[in-house]
């Protein structure tokens, strides 16, 4: 390769640190472009072919391409696209003399950043060159400005991404650790992205890809955002969450994003919810939590076809149980009997303690008769467990009553309440169907 670098002492008007590969097959032309921009840059390279060009670029930090459009063995517009592919950013100028107009076209279509007519004018190339030096310098200040941010969000806490047109354009250390990978060119050569380790936005299934960038960004509701991702750390690899923030940068379409950890947070609100909706004794749902259940169903019941039924049991002669022995054991009676039940019902049947010895079973997607069935076992199941501490048969009475269209959730458990009511009169261990209306 006929490299020809110069690095004369600075002189005035030169153009500093800016590095000029000249393509051309043609040797005096070679000669003549070299004398002329050795003049005006510090460093030229030459090469006389698209092969031996592309081996300088590979070899050297190239600011510019000044190549010949057509001479043996070289193909300009092939260049060009060999460029971009390979430094998107470096300027390409285009030599080509005035009878080439078919190349002209083609060179045009490949978006050549300047063209100059050959033999090359030394003022001419002056001019030309002046211009995308000056191009080439705002690119290295904005390339340090850049440096400066990506160095500032990597001495962040946070996880922090750089967005830009709804693109992610940079991704902080923090959040390539948590994600477990190094460093951000890693990461752009993997072929991945952030999306694909997300597991739900705002609770949603995430299908991966970098949308979710614009759904957040551009988000008209001014929402606070969650994102899950699992945690590589944790053994069980559970879920981290993160609550999303962004700002713009002065340019527009270039936003900072910040992903804040709030997984304690978040799991001291589901406690909190846990702890508000568990009855202490038994770990079964409390009333409150049924009665909202029961308000949800509520909702739909007018126009939903589905159908939900209430079981409602009362343990019989419970009073008796904690007189005789004692309400320590009275109270494993009732852990029991929790246990009895839910391993009786389906995962979606929802048992909550109403109270006391009181007990409803809530049954999504069930008419009557299955709610019946299902209370006529549970009857069955109690009578002839046997509760720790208690030597004698205990048993529970039961009411049932299924939703009517529409119907309000007082009037279905006041409903379920009298069918109970009505199963004690009887004389107790049996089951007793509400009829509607
Ligand atoms: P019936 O067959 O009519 O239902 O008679 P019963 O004795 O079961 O009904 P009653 O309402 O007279 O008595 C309920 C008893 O349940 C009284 C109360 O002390 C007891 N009880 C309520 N909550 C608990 C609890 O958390 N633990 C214990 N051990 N007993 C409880
Ligand atoms: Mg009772
Ligand atoms: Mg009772």
């Amino acid at each position: 390769m006929n490299t020809d670098q110069q690095t004369d002492a600075r002189q005035p008007g030169m153009m500093h640190d800016v590095t000029v590969l000249y393509v051309d097959g043609e040797p005096v032309a070679r000669e003549q472009a070299v004398a002329i921009l050795s003049r005006m840059v510090t460093d030229v390279v030459v090469a006389e072919s698209v092969d031996q060009a592309l081996e300088c670029m590979r070899e050297t930090s190239v600011d510019i391409v000044i190549t010949d459009i057509l001479a043996p063995a070289l193909d300009g517009v092939r260049l060009i696209g060999e460029v971009r592919r390979m430094a998107p950013d470096v300027p390409v100028l285009l030599a080509c003399g005035v009878e080439d107009t078919a190349l002209l076209l083609k060179a045009a279509e490949q978006d050549a950043d300047r063209l100059l007519l050959k033999p090359l004018l030394p003022d001419v190339l002056v001019l030309a060159l002046a211009s995308i030096v000056r191009s080439v310098e705002l690119r290295r200040r904005l390339e340090a400005a850049d440096g400066a941010v990506h160095l500032m969000m990597d001495t962040s806490p946070h996880f922090a991404l750089l967005a830009e047109d709804g693109t992610i354009a940079y991704v902080n250390q923090g959040m390539l650790a948590f994600l477990g990978l190094s460093t951000y060119t890693d990461f752009v050569r993997s072929g991945a992205c952030v999306g694909d380790y997300i597991s739900e936005l705002d609770g949603v299934p995430w299908k991966g890809g970098d949308d979710w960038i614009r759904s957040v960004i551009e988000d008209p509701l001014d929402r606070e955002r969650m994102l899950t991702i699992p945690n590589l750390r944790d053994p069980a690899r559970r879920l981290s969450s993160f609550m999303v923030a962004f700002k713009e940068f002065p340019t527009p379409g270039r936003y900072l994003v910040t992903l804040t950890d709030v997984t304690e947070l978040e799991d001291e609100k589901r406690a909190l919810q846990d702890e508000a909706s568990t009855d202490p004794l038994t770990g079964a749902f409390n009333r409150r939590r049924l009665l909202d259940l029961l308000a949800e169903l509520e909702k739909t019941s007018t126009h939903g076809s589905s159908k939900y039924s209430l079981i409602m049991l009362d343990v019989d002669h419970f009073k008796h149980v904690n007189d005789e022995w004692g309400h320590d054991v009275g109270d494993v009676v009732l852990k029991e009997l929790t246990k009895l039940v839910q391993n009786n019902v389906r995962s979606s049947d929802i048992l909550a303690r109403w109270g006391g010895e009181e007990f409803m079973v809530l049954t999504p997607d069930s008419d009557h008769r299955r709610a019946t069935r299902v209370a006529e076992r549970l009857r069955r199941k109690v009578e002839g467990c046997d509760f720790p501490g208690v030597p004698h048969v205990i048993s529970a009475s039961f009411g049932v009553a299924q939703a009517t269209r529409g119907e309000s959730s007082s009037s279905l458990l006041k409903r379920v309440d009298e069918a109970l009511y009505q199963a004690k009169n009887l004389g107790r261990n049996r089951v007793v169907l509400s009829s509607p209306g």
